[in-house]
């Protein structure tokens, strides 16, 4: 069981086993890398590059892969996945923060939703392969991804959506492809709330029946410009992380603007000693070992 922390911020947060810094998140605003910490890069998902060359935007017959395009559950735009300067300058990027960091994560290295990309360009490049239009998108991201990896030469997590039945259709994400070139998965789990613990443990429950590789789940704490009354309550984080744990999650990430946030939310956790007892009920190893490592967050001042 391993605890991360997942910032904004360049800070390193104390009390966890590894740091990750969004360098790059879906606003496109890249950050200098912290050599002790991972590096998470949004690939396709970038407010900047689509400002930049709003042409390079992901196409579909519901729209744009546009933030305030609500067919999709899209929050940032998003660039076509076969976009080749994109994917190009994106891999030297990758490498360059692979060079400045203890390795790299990805988001959003796939397909923007279900019905993308229709460019004209992936269109063609479709056609001309003979493959049916999933298998198509399938291979677009696997074979992104492989080249990721030749530039990769530290850990490389992949991250994946928390749809652990359609990703294939609505990303092009293939699991066991992807599983021969990650070193771990990270399930994005991010969510104001997690006032009922067993649909996330249920979704753990299905990824850790499909994934052929370790995976973290990244639970959502504190984000930048959150309003406090608008977060997840400290016993809702304990709670869907002791469940999350018995189903099989190798670990977990705490999303958070910066290291600050992250010291509120250990000491929360350490101060809720009825909580942390009652679910020491919940199961065995994993979720004690869970629990231990809250209990080691007395330290945190
Ligand atoms: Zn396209």
């Amino acid at each position: 069981m391993k605890l991360g922390a997942y910032t904004f911020q360049p800070e390193k947060a104390q009390g966890f086993d590894f740091q990750v810094l969004r360098v790059k998140p879906e606003t496109g605003i890249r950050l200098v890398p912290v050599q002790e910490m991972y590096s998470n890069v949004a690939v396709f998902a970038d407010n900047v590059a689509v400002r930049n060359h709003p042409d390079w935007i992901s196409q579909s017959a519901l729209g744009p892969a546009k933030m305030g395009n609500n067919n999709f559950n899209i929050y940032w735009d998003m660039v076509c996945a076969t976009q080749p300067e994109h994917r190009a300058e994106q891999l030297n990027y990758i490498e360059d923060v692979n060079g400045q960091s203890r390795g790299v994560w990805l988001n959003s290295q796939y397909f923007a939703d279900h019905g993308h990309c229709i460019c004209p360009r992936c269109m063609m490049l479709w056609k001309k392969s003979d493959l049916g239009w999933l298998e198509w998108r399938r291979r677009a991201v696997t074979e992104y991804v492989a080249l990721v990896r030749e530039r990769v030469k530290k850990e490389l997590v992949l991250g994946i959506q928390p749809d652990p039945v359609s990703s294939y259709e609505r990303y092009g994400v293939d699991f066991d492809d992807l599983a021969a070139y990650a070193d771990i998965f990270n399930v994005v789990m991010f969510s104001k709330n997690y006032a009922t613990p067993w649909y996330w443990e249920m979704l753990t429950r299905g990824f850790k029946k499909l994934l052929k590789k370790p995976f973290y789940v990244s639970f959502y704490v504190f984000g930048p410009g959150d309003n406090p009354k608008d977060v997840p309550s400290v016993s809702e984080l304990l709670t869907v992380s002791a469940r999350c744990a018995r189903a099989g999650a190798d670990g977990f990430l705490y999303l958070a603007d910066g290291a600050n946030q992250l010291r509120n939310f250990q000491k929360a956790a350490f101060a809720h000693t009825e909580l942390r007892e009652r679910l020491r009920s919940y199961g065995d190893q994993p979720v004690q070992e869970f629990l231990d490592y809250v209990t080691s967050w007395k330290s945190i001042v």
